[in-house]
């Protein structure tokens, strides 16, 4: 239903994964209908979704939580590209992907998907995901990449077409695998990537390479970057990562052999198998480091599908 929002509960196992939630229909069907576009655009009831240069949305908070600011195509008139993201309970809905930085208003926050992501309802975050992702390809991808033109935007935002060479190309996705490796007995493997802090640790990923399969990039990606074999590897689930165009496909995998870890060094400093009460005691951000005998304090936020996956973890027997 459009107003449900996520448990705030941070070991919570949503249903859905926090950014693959939805609530309206794409309509594309309707992407090439320039006289049902006009007529919905400037139909009062429509609303639109304005997206600033940098990613962010309007919010105004509600009583449990916030919203989306959505205005009439009257009130969003700016430059910008209008995209078609769809329609829900009767309602069109619109995304203007802004060239213009927005004016500060009193009641209205600018916010991130980063920051709202566990925040909004399922109608406001399958809307703000889309915008977001089509706003990054758009903001990316101006030119022809076979001529170099300056591409065309057409079917309502959905495609670029060159005018020179009639090419269509359609916004990017990146497939990328995140993957919980376990060893079937109580211990998984965390990992901490250079740019973070000491003691934020989460599971492993990477993007999945050129003529390879999801399966080959879990077992591959282990193994470079903290030198284990890994089998059983089993899909848990997909979600958009829109900063700027990856899909995330979630895996858990089982190892096999020697569970000796060798950390690459560079995409991964550090990494440890840890057991469920050493992983549930990391989310403890207040307990004195002395409390830890490992050094792990922090896991991913619960809009990511890492901690998703950790969660489904840490609630199984094995
Ligand atoms: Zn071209």
């Amino acid at each position: 239903m459009p107003g449900s929002r996520p448990p705030q509960d941070p070991w919570a196992i949503p249903d859905v994964p926090i950014l693959a939630r939805f609530a309206h229909d794409r309509l594309a069907e309707r992407r090439d209908d320039a006289g049902w576009l006009a007529e919905a655009w400037a139909d009062p009831g429509s609303r639109v979704l304005v997206i600033a240069p940098g990613g962010t949305a309007a919010v105004t908070e509600g009583q449990d939580g916030p919203n989306l600011r959505m205005l009439s195509a009257a009130e969003a008139d700016q430059p910008g590209i209008r995209v078609l993201l769809g329609a829900a309970g009767g309602t069109v809905y619109f995304g203007l992907l802004s060239d213009t930085e927005p004016r500060s208003e009193s009641g209205v926050d600018w916010r991130g998907l980063r920051e709202l992501g566990t925040l909004l309802t399922d109608l406001d975050v399958g809307l703000l995901t889309s915008a977001v992702a089509l706003g990054a390809w758009h903001h990316r991808h101006p030119h022809c990449p076979r001529c170099g033109t300056r591409t065309e935007v057409a079917q309502a935002g959905w495609i670029r077409v060159c005018p020179l060479d009639s090419s269509q190309h359609f916004p990017r996705t990146d497939p990328a695998v995140i993957m919980l490796v376990h060893d079937g007995a109580g211990r998984c493997v965390l990992t901490r990537g250079p740019q973070w802090r000491a003691g934020r640790m989460s599971v492993l990923a990477g993007f999945v390479e050129a003529g390879e399969s999801a399966e080959a990039a879990v077992a591959r990606e282990v193994a470079e970057e903290v030198g284990i074999a890994v089998r059983d590897v089993r899909y848990a689930g997909s979600q958009p990562h829109p900063f700027p165009s990856s899909l995330m496909l979630g895996y858990t995998a089982l190892l096999d052999g020697d569970p000796t870890l060798r950390v690459d060094g560079g995409e991964i400093v550090e990494a440890g198998w840890f057991t469920r009460e050493e992983v549930r005691r990391a989310a403890d951000w207040g307990s004195e480091p002395a409390d830890l005998e490992v050094q792990l304090r922090g896991l991913p936020s619960a809009m990511s599908i890492a901690r998703q996956l950790i969660n489904t973890w840490l609630a199984d027997q094995d």
